[in-house]
């Protein structure tokens, strides 16, 4: 059935979502609405289910849906391929990006955009990676190297968010993009969330840390407990769970 996207239809609208990873059910109804404009932080310990949802909503084919509804745009995202998703402008940040040696950042990059966007001609592809570049810090040599291969932490970091503002995706999923990074990267990746966000596009940041939550401030904020979301708010419940940890809402949970 097609569906018509309206003023009043969520970017992303996930309802009582169940998922099993190898017959193990991790989300156990969870429900969270991503509007057009909206920056949503998804925070909670390890083990809480977070990385599970940016995996379903790739369609990592691990991950299996068992119950509940995922719509993007109105449309039903479980049914759209997974090499469909990032074309109608679904895009993750991986935790852990794969080195590709040989290939180098400047045809991937290029590959990427037309794989997803369609071919944009070189005399615009240039400039707007240019604009980019200056943006995020990155030197123009950067892009002669093979992605990944031998880059420090920092660098993959400004590596996926050069990727991600050349995709100009409506749906940014960062899973945990900020752990274990300096303050240099920290501010490539809060610049390049900031760029991106806009009226009609939404963020899902999965983080731990209240710091980068200083440098993109979130309209939302969850917490994620044993798949479920317990707890939602506004940027001060980031600050909250920064000074109270999470054993508070383990208890009102319970
Ligand atoms: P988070 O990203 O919040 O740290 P994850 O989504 O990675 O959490 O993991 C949620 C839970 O799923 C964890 O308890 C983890 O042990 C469990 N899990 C992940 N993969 C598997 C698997 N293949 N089989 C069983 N349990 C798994
Ligand atoms: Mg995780």
């Amino acid at each position: 059935m097609l569906a018509r996207m309206t003023d009043a239809t969520p970017l992303l609208d996930i309802r009582d979502l169940h998922v099993a990873v190898d017959g193990k059910e991790i989300l156990k109804g969870l429900t969270l609405t991503v509007g057009a404009g909206e920056v949503h932080a998804l925070m909670g310990r390890n083990g809480s289910g977070k990385s599970t949802l940016s995996a379903t909503l790739m369609g990592h084919p691990r991950y299996k849906v068992t119950a509940g509804t995922i719509r993007y745009k109105g449309e039903d995202l479980t049914t759209i391929p997974v090499h469909e998703r990032a074309r109608k402008g679904v895009f993750l940040c991986f935790q852990y990006p794969l080195a590709l040696p040989g290939v180098q950042v400047s045809n991937f990059l290029r590959q990427s955009v037309k794989a997803v966007r369609g071919d944009v001609p070189t005399k615009e592809f240039r400039p707007l990676v240019k604009k980019h570049l200056e943006t995020l810090g990155i030197p123009q040599a950067f892009m002669t190297r093979y992605v990944n291969d031998g880059f420090s932490g920092g660098e993959k970091k400004r590596m996926e968010i050069l990727h991600m503002l050349l995709l100009e995706p409506s749906l940014a999923i960062l899973d945990e993009t900020d752990s274990g990074l300096d303050i240099d990267a920290l501010k490539v990746v809060a610049e390049g969330i900031n760029r991106l966000r806009s009226k009609d596009r939404g963020v899902l940041l999965v983080t731990h840390y209240q710091r980068i939550l200083d440098l993109v401030v979130p309209d939302h904020v969850h917490v994620l407990l044993s798949g479920r979301i317990v707890k939602s708010g506004g940027a001060d419940l980031a600050r909250e769970l920064e000074v109270k940890g999470y054993d508070w809402l383990e208890q009102e949970a319970a």
